[in-house]
């Protein structure tokens, strides 16, 4: 199972520093691998260097992600941050079409897939949010708006495919009414999506899905019950190292599954 902690515009070096002790105990050691979990870390761009060297100095079996990439490689395009950047750094994921970048900095599905395709032909990881708003949910909207996000998204990872580039993504599902809101989609609600998602697009290879949307310690248990998700994306909860954790111990262990194979690289 995946955890991805999204740090947001959040964090500094002396709270990383704390973060990264916590996370470099025996304990967390002890039960990512008994529990076949894989975590993961979305930093800002700023930090995305420096947690990623902490993260290989202290041996940590922790993945490092960027929050976003251009849809340019490189050039005239102040205050970018390209494919080519990351991985000059060694970051191999990113998350891409976050709600809150497709809200506030009007990112568009468009956006999405050219940045999937440069993510995918650098090699670098892409997971994919997508998810309706409150109104899509309110005016019957949500599967339209679902398909309009994803399909161009599939398109783009066949077309991948043919070319012969294999590189692994990731699919999180975070309803936009459910962000940063105390409020998390109903089990049945994000089974029917998940459903839509992996049976309605002709996806190359399964779709790994995680979910996002005001997971906490009150729910999480029983959102891992749902066997279509492999993992959950977090935000709030874990900006606190502790509850990342004690959201860990929580989980039950994971039967070792295709999708375990594939790792955040
Ligand atoms: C997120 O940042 O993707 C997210 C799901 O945030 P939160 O957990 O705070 O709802």
């Amino acid at each position: 199972m995946y955890l991805v902690a999204n740090w947001k515009m959040n964090m500094s070096r002396s709270l990383i520093d704390g973060y990264l002790e916590v996370l470099s105990s025996e304990a967390m050691f002890g039960m990512l691998e008994e529990k076949g979990l894989s975590v993961a870390i979305a930093a800002s761009h700023i930090y995305l260097d420096y947690v990623n060297r902490e993260v290989h100095r202290r041996n940590i079996p922790v993945r490092v992600l960027a929050q976003d990439v251009s849809t340019r490689l490189s050039g005239a395009f102040t205050g970018e941050v390209g494919v080519p950047n990351l991985l000059d750094i060694g970051v191999k994921g990113s998350l891409l079409g976050h709600s809150e970048r497709r809200r506030f900095f009007r990112e568009t599905d468009e956006d999405v897939v050219t940045k999937t395709n440069l993510c995918l032909n650098g090699g670098v990881v892409p997971v994919i949010c997508f998810g309706e708003s409150q109104s899509d949910r309110e005016t019957g909207a949500t599967f339209e708006t679902l398909q309009t996000q994803i399909e161009p998204v599939c398109q783009e990872i066949v077309r991948a495919r043919e070319e012969g580039i294999y590189t692994p993504f990731y699919l999180a599902y975070e309803p936009v009414w459910a962000i940063g809101s105390g409020v998390n989609a109903g089990l049945e609600d994000i089974q029917e999506v998940i459903a839509f998602v992996c049976k309605g697009f002709s996806w190359p290879d399964p779709p790994i899905c995680l979910y996002g949307g005001s997971v906490g310690l009150d729910n999480i248990r029983e959102l891992a019950s749902l066997k279509v998700l492999s993992g959950f994306l977090v935000g709030s909860a874990w900006l606190d190292p502790h509850v990342l954790l004690h959201s860990a111990k929580l989980l039950p262990k994971m039967e070792r599954s295709t999708h375990e194979g594939v790792r955040f690289k």
